[in-house]
């Protein structure tokens, strides 16, 4: 897709050693790289990742970034996890060694079209979603990137008559060059991540950067059909963006008609419209969307517009959005013991998602709430923490200045751990309360990711069911 790269007897420098930064390594050893991997953690750390490199051949540095392995290279592929300011990276840029992500490397191998898709948040159950729409229109549909399978290891299975759906993380977006999506889109953007982007701005910049190679139809050497870009017109900082795109544009709203006959998808009534060209058809109702909460109504909005401008029919988009239900740690139900219903929004890792999560119910919530912080500010949850929840169960890392930061708005307690959180959480609940897991932070204080808190919330949720079978104590 983009210009293809040599990498017989390169030497290759890949930094860090998370899922992707593996999954590159064997790619460019099997391409007869000359394969190096450098990741400032210890062996001990890394040892599962390493004993399958070594036996590939690759060279290993580990516990440390050393000045010379980053100097003597032709290529770096840099990890979403590193910093793009580190001091080696830099220098090796005055070098003139190409400094690229794992993304843009995947890129150059990609074969058929891509979707790509970015956003503060949603973009996991958005890009399922529409892996599921193109599946169902019976279209050849390869689903990766941040959402699990690296993008690198779809270059080999990717064909040039398929789709490639990809979820982008802003870091993942630092280190492109030729990327070049057939559709993209942006979901919202929201602050999140300002200890790694520092201002609001860098990373919104950091988010557009998935259209700026994208060019309308015409444009450019040997381009027979455009580009799209699909933007939320209900995000100021999405509508800011605009005038920056030079591929097709298409918005998607819940809250308005789109203005001035635009092209996109929007909520009429209770129907989903996709307007093109001036052309509308009614792609599906409110009442086939089985995921909770105006946030979600928006992933799926923005799932229609991608598909429809993709060429998919709407009886295939209604079928595959009716057949949709939400994706694991995403306001998911976990049970209902005794008539208090278990959310588990573990996901919910940053202010923004758990206010979305907050606002889809319209009450009775007893909230867990804390992490490990990234710099958030919590005094956004208080209005509605005063109108829905009826306490707020504090955990991790961050409890204290979450503490200080929502005072006064719903009673607190403070309760260190999740399985207490959870267990007092319960005890207070009445018949038709809801107790939720969206604790507004990461999880890295306190266990290995989000998946792991949001299983382990699940397991001492399910625990509670045996106790109080005969009744709750
Ligand atoms: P991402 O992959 O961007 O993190 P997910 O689909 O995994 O997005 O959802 C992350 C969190 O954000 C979850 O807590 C989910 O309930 C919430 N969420 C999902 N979609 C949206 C949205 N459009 N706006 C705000 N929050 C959302």
């Amino acid at each position: 897709m983009g210009s293809s790269m040599e990498l017989k007897n390169k030497r290759v420098l890949v930094v860090g050693l998370g899922r992707s930064g593996v999954a590159a390594a064997f790619f460019l050893q099997e391409r007869g790289a000359k394969v190096t991997v450098s990741d400032s953690k210890s062996e001990i750390q890394l040892q599962s990742e390493i004993s399958a490199l070594l036996d590939r051949g690759v060279s290993i540095e580990t516990g440390r970034h050393g000045e010379r392995t980053f100097r003597d290279q032709n290529l770096i592929v840099v990890s979403p996890g590193v910093p793009t300011d580190q001091p080696n990276l830099q220098h090796a840029r005055t070098l003139g060694i190409p400094v690229i992500g794992e993304v843009e490397l995947a890129f150059r191998f990609l074969q058929g079209k891509v979707l790509a898709i970015t956003g503060s948040n949603g973009k996991t159950t958005t890009t399922t979603l529409v892996g599921e729409i193109l599946a169902e229109s019976g279209k050849k549909t390869l689903v990766g990137g941040n959402i699990g399978t690296p993008v690198i290891s779809l270059a080999g299975k990717s064909s040039a008559d398929g789709l490639v759906v990809l979820e982008i993380s802003s870091f993942q977006l630092e280190t492109i060059e030729q990327f070049r999506p057939w559709i993209s889109a942006i979901l919202n953007i929201t602050p999140d991540h300002l200890d790694r982007h520092h201002t609001f701005q860098a990373y919104a910049d950091a988010k557009a950067r998935v259209f700026e190679n994208q060019r309308a139809a015409g444009a450019g050497e040997n381009q027979t059909t455009g580009d799209f870009v699909v933007l939320n017109a209900d995000d100021p900082a999405c509508v800011a963006l605009k005038d920056n795109v030079k591929a097709s544009l298409l918005w998607f709203s819940r809250k308005q008609p789109l203005a001035n006959n635009a092209d996109g998808a929007y909520l009429k009534g209770d129907e989903i419209i996709f307007r093109q060209n001036g052309k509308e058809q009614t792609v599906l109702s409110r009442g086939d969307i089985h995921l909770k909460g105006a946030h979600n109504l928006e992933n799926v909005l923005a799932a229609v517009a991608m598909t429809m401008v993709a060429g998919c029919a709407p009886q295939q988009v209604r079928q595959a959005v009716n057949e949709f239900r939400a994706v694991e740690h995403r306001l998911e139900l976990v049970t209902a013991i005794n008539g208090v219903s278990f959310y588990n929004d573990s996901k919910a890792t940053n202010v923004d998602a758990t206010v979305k999560a907050l606002e889809s119910f319209p009450g009775n919530v007893h909230i867990i709430l804390g992490g490990k912080d990234k710099g958030s500010d919590y005094t956004v949850l208080t209005p509605l923490l005063r109108e829905r929840a009826r306490r707020a169960y504090l955990i991790g890392a961050a409890a204290e200045k979450i503490a200080s930061q929502i005072q006064g708005a719903t009673p607190l307690e403070k309760s260190g751990t999740l399985e207490r959180a959870v267990r007092q959480a319960f005890d207070a609940a009445n018949p038709g309360d809801v107790v939720l897991l969206a604790p507004a932070c990461a999880s890295f204080d306190q266990f290995e990711n989000y998946e792991q808190r949001g299983r382990i919330f699940k397991e001492l949720v399910m625990a509670l069911a045996p106790v109080v079978s005969g009744g709750k104590s």
